[in-house]
Parts: structure tokens; C-alpha cells; sequence
């Protein structure tokens, strides 16, 4: 990744920065594998970042998107996506919500459970309007992954039992203002083991052949949701992940009924290694057993670490000095605000620009203003 490192200089840290030219290199690599498959259609997961710079580059794609709150649906349909791309999941939608998707005409909800399929019917009726519903169904599949972005397994809160599918398909048959067009699957995050995808098909598979033993009628979508991961070690590696590998493996693996169409809901892998936290050097402190770097940018910037005990990789940009190894910590008052720690960098010393890799993915959405701070600015390549 190149940093128009003269350009920031009058930027005030911290900031994100989004290289749309790699963003546009990704979603041309989607693109392209996409269109090799009959009925793949990408629906981008905006909860990864809705800076509406980077949506737009994601509309001039061609993708829909993925939404899990009114606000998103909103904040898509500013950005310029069509709302019959929009589909609409979570787990626990409010009244208005339904509302706007029903309003707007989204392409349809993913419904998580049966009482919310009765107030989307209901709603919809007092509307007068017709919801179609795809059913997010819990396929009990590990996605081995970090237990906080898990959530295929039968113990999380999404999705419908597997056991309840028949009862909620057969319910939506009978109740006047719905319609059913697929079942929703997402089993996790940050998944670069294609065996769990592989697990999730096997599930489908299975699914679809129970659904046909028992006579219900066609499924016309199948979304498989997000998850694939990105290489947040080697992020110059591998900048675009390995979207061939992925897509193929779906391809090989699932059995798609004649005519169905596949859905993906890619967040973190659209967005992930696009985007950069930038931020200053404030000081450099010897402590009475480690060197920490104190930089502008903390938790509330990029809370992935002190979340998930998530690494970035952090490069200082401005130093050529030889290595030393460092604690590189921000301003917050928190012990967990800590990006890295016993990490080699370039002997810091204060003013030096770092930049926290791979930030592009729930960095800039998730930031907060604990400690009364600000949100931070996001730039796309084309305004510096
Ligand atoms: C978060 C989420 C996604 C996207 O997940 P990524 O790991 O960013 O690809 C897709 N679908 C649903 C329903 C989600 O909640």
C-alpha cells in the first residue's frame, strides 16, 4: 500500500484512510469470480464500514447490500443503493424498521424468528403491503473462529432452530401479507478455513433435501451470509483475499437447486484491507520494564483490540531508524486500550505518522466518543 505521506501533513490524527484504488481492485476480484457463476449475487455487509465515500465505490460495483438496522437502510438509500438491492437482517428489529423496509420496498427481510414473522405480517397488512421474507436459519455450524464473532452455533441468539424451519415456511404459507423467497444462513467472522463453508453447504444440502422429502415448494434464494476472512498478519501479502478459493468452494460444495439464485453478504473482506487508522506519535516513555509508544489514535478510534484481542499490523511510516520493540498504546483510560504489545516497529520518537493496517472493516463504523472524544474523519484516496 502507498500513503501519500506529504498530503497527510496537514491532516489532524487520528483519521482513517481508505485506498479506493485497492477497494476498487477487490471489488473488481469479486466481480470477476462472481460472474463466472450463474445467479451469484453479492449484497455487501455495510455494518463494516458505511463511510459513504466507500459505499459509493461499492454502488458503481454493482453489489446490493446487506442491512441490520433501519439506519443502514437509510444510510444505503443516501448513499445511492437501489432499495430493491437491500436485504435486511437481525435479530431484533423494531416496528419502525419494518416500517421503512416495507415502505422503501426492500428486496427482502431475514426473518429471526416466528414472533417477528407474525409482527412483519401484521405490519405489512395494516400497510397494505407484501414482505418477502427469507428465513435465517441457525445451521448449528462452528465457524471456529473467535467466540465473539460466532454465530452459527445452536447456543447463539440468531436465526431460527433448524428444527422450527417446516413450522416458520408453512406459517409464512398462511399468513396473507408475507412471502416466502429463501433461507438465510451467516455463521461467523474472520473465516479463512474453507472447511467451515464447506460444513455450512453439507448443512444446506441437507436442508434442501429435507425441505423437497416433505413437499415444500421451491426456494427461489439461498443467502450464505458472510465470514470470509482476511490476512490481517500480511496485509501487503495479501491485499485482495482469495476470492477464487472461495466462491469455487461454494460452487463445489453446495447443491443449488435449477434456477436458484446464491447470495453472499461479504463485509470484511470487501472493505478490510482498504482501510488505514492514521495516527501520531505523542510520546515515547520508557516504563520500568517496557517502552511504550503513546500514540493520538486509542480504543475509541479502532476498537478491535481491546474487543477482540484482534492484531493489527502497525508500520511506522516516517522512520527509517532500526528496529525496537515497543507497546504501542493510545490516549484512552483504559488498560485495554493497547494496539500492540513487545511489538518491533522503527525506532518511534514523537511527531512519526504510524499507520494500523487492515482498519477498514469495523474500525471507523464502531468508533465511539468515550472520553467526550470526537469521531474520527474518514478520506478516500480521491480527496487528498
Ligand atoms: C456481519 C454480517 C455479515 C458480514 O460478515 P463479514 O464477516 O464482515 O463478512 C453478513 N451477514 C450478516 C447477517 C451479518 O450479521
Amino acid at each position: 500500500m502507498r500513503f501519500p505521506i506529504e498530503k497527510f501533513k496537514t491532516l489532524r490524527t487520528p483519521f482513517y484512510y481508505y485506498d479506493t484504488e485497492l477497494l476498487d481492485e477487490t471489488l473488481s476480484a469479486i466481480k470477476a469470480e462472481t460472474d463466472k457463476h450463474a445467479g451469484y449475487h453479492l449484497h455487501y455487509a455495510v455494518k463494516a464500514c458505511a463511510n459513504p465515500k466507500v459505499l459509493r465505490h461499492i454502488i458503481a460495483a454493482g453489489m446490493g447490500a446487506d442491512c441490520v438496522s433501519g439506519g443502514e437502510i437509510e444510510a444505503c438509500l443516501k448513499a445511492g443503493f437501489p432499495a430493491d438491492e437491500i436485504v435486511f437482517a437481525g435479530v431484533g428489529k423494531c416496528d419502525w424498521e419494518i416500517e421503512l423496509g416495507l415502505k422503501v420496498g426492500i428486496q427482502y427481510f431475514n426473518v429471526e424468528s416466528i414472533p417477528e414473522l407474525e409482527v412483519i405480517n401484521e405490519i405489512a397488512c395494516r400497510m397494505n403491503k407484501m414482505a418477502h421474507v427469507s428465513f435465517r436459519i441457525n445451521p448449528n455450524v462452528d465457524a471456529h473462529t473467535h467466540s465473539n464473532i460466532t454465530t452459527g452455533l445452536a447456543e447463539n441468539k440468531f436465526g431460527i432452530a433448524m428444527e422450527d424451519m417446516e413450522k416458520i415456511i408453512k406459517l409464512a404459507d398462511s399468513l396473507p401479507n408475507v412471502t416466502f423467497v429463501g433461507l438465510h444462513f451467516h455463521i461467523g467472522s474472520q473465516i479463512l478455513d474453507m472447511d467451515n463453508f464447506i460444513a455450512l453447504c453439507h448443512r444446506i444440502n441437507e436442508l434442501q433435501d429435507r425441505l423437497e422429502a416433505e413437499g415444500i415448494k421451491e426456494v427461489k434464494n439461498i443467502n450464505v451470509g458472510g465470514g470470509l476472512g482476511i490476512d490481517y498478519e500480511n496485509p501487503d501479502g495479501h491485499p485482495i483475499p482469495d476470492f477464487k478459493k472461495y466462491f469455487d468452494t461454494y460452487s463445489q460444495h453446495l447443491k443449488l437447486r435449477p434456477g436458484q439464485h446464491l447470495h453472499f453478504e461479504l463485509g470484511r473482506a470487501v472493505v478490510g484491507q482498504c482501510g488505514n487508522l492514521m495516527t501520531r506519535c505523542l510520546y515515547v516513555k520508557q516504563g520500568s520494564t517496557k517502552k511504550f509508544v503513546i500514540v493520538d489514535a486509542g480504543m475509541t478510534e479502532l476498537i478491535r483490540p481491546a474487543l477482540y484481542d484482534a492484531y493489527h499490523k502497525v508500520e511506522n511510516l516516517t522512520s527509517k531508524a532500526p528496529t525496537e520493540i515497543y507497546d504501542v498504546v493510545g490516549p484512552i483510560c483504559e488498560s485495554s486500550d493497547t494496539f500492540v504489545k513487545d511489538y518491533p516497529m522503527a525506532e518511534t520518537k514523537r511527531g512519526d505518522l504510524l499507520a494500523i493496517r487492515s482498519a477498514g472493516a469495523y474500525g471507523e463504523i464502531m468508533a465511539s466518543q468515550y472520553n467526550c472524544r470526537s469521531i474520527p474523519q474518514g478520506y478516500v484516496s480521491e480527496d487528498i
